[in-house]
């Protein structure tokens, strides 16, 4: 097969899988969500067509996200012109290369979404983009990839771009990419997966969860971090979290 068609090829399988991934991932956490806590679910008031638009929204971001990640995936299997490497580590760090490369990864790319993000909320850049993502109130788990296109294009090229200039195992890369998609589900489902013990200690410290996310889509101007509350920290733009979607609090919010 020539590079052209080798390249068609991954963008289209690329985007399958993503798509098949998005509706496995929030398929089975809308379902958690409808059996664990209704009052979240899309049954409780007119959610139905906000999950319909998100669904919408979150399939064009598939083949968005899915054509440059095929695209590298080719390249990488055709030509070998990137940074991603498999077997038995050889280089620098050995298999210590592949927590460490995983976490470069991760740190570059909420930095990234940190600064953008913040970029977005610029009144006239929330009107025409950003305000696709913030329609869903609250998000449902379907509302992981609902983004407007442009906004989806500026994220999708991130992990592709630097799979050509920072060295990463392929099981390094998988980690990523299932860490990217647990998190956009799970911080949208309105009701908190982990344990208190896990937010209020040095996890939700650290880590972004639905709790903390769920601010930024009551508030807007806070919490505008993807991963790790650093950003947020280090600029003042951190507000905590909300204590009322930990497992153990009586009520969901629906506001
Ligand atoms: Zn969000
Ligand atoms: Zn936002």
């Amino acid at each position: 097969m020539d590079l052209a068609r080798s390249l068609a090829a991954g963008a289209a399988l690329m985007t399958l899988i993503v798509a098949v991934r998005y509706f496995a991932m929030s398929g089975v956490f809308a379902a958690l969500t409808l059996r664990r806590h209704p009052k979240a679910g899309p049954a409780a008031d007119k959610r139905p067509a906000q999950v319909r638009r998100e669904i919408l929204y979150s399939l064009l971001a598939a083949a968005i996200y899915g054509v440059p990640a095929g695209i590298v995936g080719a390249l990488w299997q055709a030509r070998g012109w990137t940074a991603i490497y498999d077997g038995a580590p050889h280089g620098f760090g050995g298999w210590l290369a592949l927590p460490v490369s995983a976490f470069v990864f991760l740190f570059a790319h909420d930095t990234y979404f940190y600064w953008s993000h913040r970029w977005m909320h610029r009144p006239a850049v929330f009107a025409r983009v950003h305000a696709v993502h913030h329609a869903s109130r609250p998000p449902t788990a379907w509302a992981a990839m609902s983004f407007h296109w442009t906004e989806a294009a500026s994220g999708a090229v991130v992990i592709p771009l630097l799979a050509f200039v920072i060295p990463i195992h392929l099981a390094a890369l998988m980690v990523v990419l299932t860490v990217m998609t647990w998190n956009g589900v799970t911080n949208h489902m309105g009701w908190e997966i982990y344990p208190r013990s896990w937010v209020a200690g040095w996890w939700g410290r650290v880590m972004i969860t639905a709790s903390h996310h769920h601010l930024h889509h009551r508030h807007y101007r806070c919490n505008y971090g993807l991963y790790f509350r650093f950003w947020d920290q280090v600029c003042g733009t951190d507000k905590g979290w909300a204590s009322e979607l930990l497992p153990d609090h009586a009520a969901v919010l629906t506001h």
